[in-house]
This record gives structure tokens, C-alpha cells and sequence, in this order.
């Protein structure tokens, strides 16, 4: 795909979504398409390997603000946790002491969203709702001084069922909003390529969108 049109690409889904932040997945894309993003005027890309984010983050410009939106594994949170800009997929308390940890370490605060199971797929990351209220009332989890969270994040079924896409995507808005402003939440990060419209129909803050941008 030419620079020419990933930059039009762009351009189109932030004028059509213009209240609504758009991370574009780079996962798999090359250093000059990355390249494209960046010299369109965009900054924010996301990146659901660590080894990936970190060698496309060593040579790319130093502005690049990184999203990671992958399953994160406790062993890789050193390599990310000097820079990433944010953290989507919070998926257990454990990886999140970690996170606080390496921030530590790095002498930083670490933005990052709980990634909530709203699919039906059991394939998918996340905690249920039960326990991201556990860990929200926790001592343990008040105690944690160098991460932020900024809000949730979800995906929804793999369906081709707009209904039960949009339900999901609305169970998770009205978990958003019931602890937002208590907790000082503004980013509901749900929407890819193929629902993003739904998605920010039903309330999302921010898309992660790959496929639609770069084939
Ligand atoms: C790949 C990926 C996306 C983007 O998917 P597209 O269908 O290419 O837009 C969004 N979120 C996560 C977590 C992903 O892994």
C-alpha cells in the first residue's frame, strides 16, 4: 500500500470520527508504512507484541506515543515500561504490580486501562466485571503509586450479530460511566476495524484500527 493512500486512510476516519482518538495498529506493518503514519501527522500507534514495539520503537522518531494493546506478559514489562505511552490490556492484579513495579524503576507513572471480557469467546483476555470491582475496592490496588488508570478497554464477539456487538459494547460504556468520574476515567478504548462505527456509537473514547488503515 503506498503512503499516499495510508495517509488518506487516515485522514478520512479522523475527519468522520472527529471527537474520538484513534490509535492505528501497526502490529505486522513495516518501517516504511509506519513511516507513512508518522509523516502524515499521526502519533499514536499500537502494537500488541512487546518485541515488536520495542525494535519498531528503537529506530522510529522518539515522538511516537506507543499503545500496548496485546495480551502483556509479566516477564516482558521491563522492556516497555521506560516509554509506553499506555498500557490497554490490564487483564489481572498481578500484571499490574508489575507494571508498577518497572514504572518504579523507570522512575515514571504508567497510564493504563483494565481490559474487560465482554465477548462470548473464551479465547479472549480480560476480567469480568466481578473482578475489576474486587480490585478497585482493594487496599493493595490504592496503594499502587506509579500506574494511572485512565478508563477500560474491551473487544467485543467476533460476530457478524450487530446486536449482540452493540450490547457488548454498551455493557461496557455503562461500566465506564459508573465509575468515571469518581475515579477521574476518560478513555473507553473499544472499536477495530470492523466495528469501530459501532463502537463509538455505543460510547467509545478511543479505536484501535489496523486492517481498515493499511490494506
Ligand atoms: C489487531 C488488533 C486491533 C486492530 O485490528 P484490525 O482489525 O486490524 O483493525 C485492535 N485491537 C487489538 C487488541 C488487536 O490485537
Amino acid at each position: 500500500m503506498s503512503s499516499h493512500s495510508i495517509c488518506e486512510n487516515i485522514k478520512q476516519i479522523k475527519q468522520q470520527f472527529e471527537n474520538v482518538e484513534l490509535v492505528v495498529v501497526s502490529k505486522y506493518r513495516n518501517l516504511d508504512e509506519l513511516q507513512a503514519v508518522y509523516d502524515c501527522g499521526h502519533r499514536d500507534l499500537g502494537e500488541n507484541r512487546v518485541q515488536e514495539l520495542v525494535s519498531k520503537a528503537e529506530v522510529l522518531p522518539a515522538d511516537i506515543r506507543w499503545h500496548a494493546i496485546g495480551h502483556l506478559q509479566t516477564n516482558k514489562v521491563k522492556y516497555i515500561a521506560p516509554f509506553v505511552h499506555l498500557i490497554h490490556s490490564v487483564d489481572s492484579f498481578k500484571l499490574l504490580k508489575i507494571i508498577d513495579k518497572e514504572a518504579q524503576k523507570a522512575g515514571r507513572v504508567i497510564p493504563f486501562l483494565f481490559q474487560i471480557h465482554i465477548a462470548e469467546e473464551e479465547t479472549k483476555f480480560g476480567l469480568s466485571i466481578e473482578e475489576l470491582e474486587v480490585i478497585l475496592s482493594s487496599e493493595e490496588y490504592a496503594l499502587l503509586n506509579n500506574v494511572k488508570c485512565k478508563g477500560l478497554m474491551g473487544m467485543a464477539t467476533n460476530t457478524n450479530d450487530q446486536e449482540q456487538v452493540a450490547s457488548e459494547f454498551k455493557g461496557l460504556r455503562s461500566l465506564f460511566d459508573k465509575h468515571a468520574k469518581a475515579l477521574d476515567w476518560d478513555t473507553l478504548s473499544m472499536g477495530m476495524s470492523s466495528d469501530h462505527a459501532l463502537a463509538i456509537r455505543n460510547g467509545s473514547t478511543m479505536i484501535r484500527v489496523g486492517s481498515l488503515i493499511f490494506n
